[in-house]
């Protein structure tokens, strides 16, 4: 038979769970990426995570084209679309003659609208739609407790997680060995347009030294990670002048590499034991921390509007000119808080910011400002490269404290001692809010408090050459402490 293989976050061909199944189904397998204008068209037109898809589709069709050349089938390329899913996707299918289309499943609410209204589509026409897990290792109904009911606690999860794990769930998919099933892409189908322009948009600025694309990109960053780093993990994980974690996240986001993959990895040394084993283990958790987060957006897919503790919802936020004064000087980085401000302008200017600053700065919009933490989670949904509905809404919801598994109300993370205890040099900061960088080490974490003689010092003048703190904290943290006090009655 005929199949079409339908890609969205899972833009590599090694252990590709729709690619393996689809080579092993039929004859003749095409590949096609839609760039979807419903997604697309209300992006700015220079937009990091576009270019990154764009590059990362380039890469993937010349590994197609080489896996069928090796096969003796040439010109196996991608085919590409630019359009609404569900209009182009059956057009194709029938244009081609296929019995189904074969997906990898995406979990979030609007992708999973998106596939039964395609499937629905193909069906009326007489074609089949078969979709596979691939993103994750256990998908909601696959780990639920002793009673059949959802976690909502991370700890027990993980252990949950850890007992029903097989070899099974980490075994790769390979394709490698059906390359005998591509079939060529027939003249006149577009392929993987030469520019960004071809589909609307500019380039992004995107620094491909730091942040490498596609498939490659993904296995150059992982060799670095695991050159060492990991093994180290979970002491250097959580401060962002050192160069800690993987930088894995984007391409997770958009399956350049694959989750079994990661753990296979890590899983491996954990098994081994020895020095390296506790750093494996702790980024093992993180990446449990993401099925985690998944299963409870498949379980209460409301937490993508709603508190997942209802309670929560009672909370009144700050509203009016002085709410949006504060959330704009929040998004520019320009909050008098060095440690706030220099994370802020880390995720403009790259895309990326630091787990740690991601909870730093997400405490300080809810707790500091007094804003609802949805606008937050809007703000980053725009700008992380990794993006990722289940995980930025759980971490926004954790710091929030209205979120599975969060952290209690009650606890409010000190801007100033953070930063005092996760940039102790302030070396982050002085990379992201250069007009500091004069001042010494004992002064960048709180400017206001500077002795005159060191500001003096360093040329610096509060007010001018870098803002007042636009709160107190100490005042903040007793209006949130009432404000919070609605979700106990
Ligand atoms: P590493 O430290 O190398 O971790 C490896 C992988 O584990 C990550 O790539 C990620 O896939 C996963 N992971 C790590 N921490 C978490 C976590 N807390 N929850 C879920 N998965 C995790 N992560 C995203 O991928 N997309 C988001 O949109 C996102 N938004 C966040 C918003 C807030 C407010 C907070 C507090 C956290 C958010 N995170 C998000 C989680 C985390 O900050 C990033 O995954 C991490 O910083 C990415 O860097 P890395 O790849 O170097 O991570």
């Amino acid at each position: 038979g005929r199949a079409l293989v339908w890609l969205r976050r899972d833009l590599r061909l090694p252990d590709h769970a729709a690619l393996h199944q689809a080579l092993r189904a039929a004859r003749e397998v095409w590949s096609v990426f839609v760039f979807d204008r419903e997604i697309l068209d209300p992006l700015p037109r220079r937009d990091r995570r576009v270019e990154f898809i764009w590059r990362s589709l380039q890469a993937l069709d010349a590994e197609l084209r080489a896996l069928g050349e090796a096969h003796g089938r040439p010109g196996a390329g991608l085919i590409t679309r630019h359009g609404r899913a569900l209009e182009e996707l059956p057009r194709l299918a029938l244009q081609l003659g296929v019995d189904a289309v074969f997906t990898n499943l995406d979990p979030e609410p609007a992708a999973q609208r998106r596939d039964a209204a395609v499937a629905e589509a193909l069906r009326t026409v007489g074609i089949a739609f078969h979709g596979f897990k691939d993103q994750s290792i256990f998908e909601g109904p696959e780990v639920l407790t002793g009673a059949g009911k959802p976690y909502g606690v991370f700890t027990p999860y993980k252990n949950a997680w850890l007992k029903a794990l097989t070899p099974y769930q980490l075994k790769a998919y390979p394709v490698e060995a059906h390359g005998d099933a591509l079939a060529a892409r027939p003249a006149g189908e577009p392929g993987v347009p030469d520019t960004l322009a071809a589909i609307g948009f500019e380039p992004s600025g995107l620094d491909l030294r730091v942040l490498p694309t596609g498939r490659p990109g993904a296995e150059a960053l992982l060799a670095d990670f695991l050159d060492g780093r990991i093994d180290r993990y979970d002491a250097a994980r959580d401060f962002p002048a050192v160069k800690g974690p993987s930088y894995l996240s984007v391409h997770l986001r958009f399956g350049t590499v694959s989750i079994r993959r990661l753990l296979r990895e890590a899983q491996a040394r954990v098994e081994a034991g020895g020095p390296g084993a506790a750093g494996a283990e702790v980024w093992r958790s993180e990446l449990i921390w993401r099925d985690f987060y998944m299963q409870v957006l498949q379980h209460h897919p409301r937490v993508e509007r709603a508190a997942f503790r209802p309670e929560y919802d009672r909370i009144t936020w700050d509203e009016g000119p002085e709410a949006d004064a504060h959330f704009e000087a929040w998004c520019a980085g320009r909050t008098g808080y060095p440690l706030v401000d220099a994370a802020m302008r880390q995720l403009a200017q790259t895309g990326y910011m630091h787990n740690r600053l991601r909870m730093v700065v997400a405490s300080f919009l809810t707790k500091d400002l007094g804003l609802d933490w949805r606008r937050g989670e809007a703000w980053f949904a725009l700008q992380l490269n990794d993006f990722d509905l289940a995980a930025n809404n759980g971490g926004w919801q954790w710091a929030a404290s209205s979120g599975c598994d969060a952290q209690p109300y009650f606890r409010i993370f000190n801007p100033v001692s953070q930063s005092e205890k996760f940039d102790p040099a302030g070396k982050f900061i002085r990379r992201y809010v250069p007009e500091l960088a004069a001042l010494p080490d004992g002064a960048i974490h709180a400017p206001w408090l500077a002795r005159p003689v060191d500001q003096a010092a360093a040329g610096f003048v509060l007010g001018r050459d870098y803002p007042r703190p636009i709160v107190d904290h100490a005042e903040a943290r007793a209006r949130t402490l009432e404000r919070y006090a609605v979700v106990k009655g």
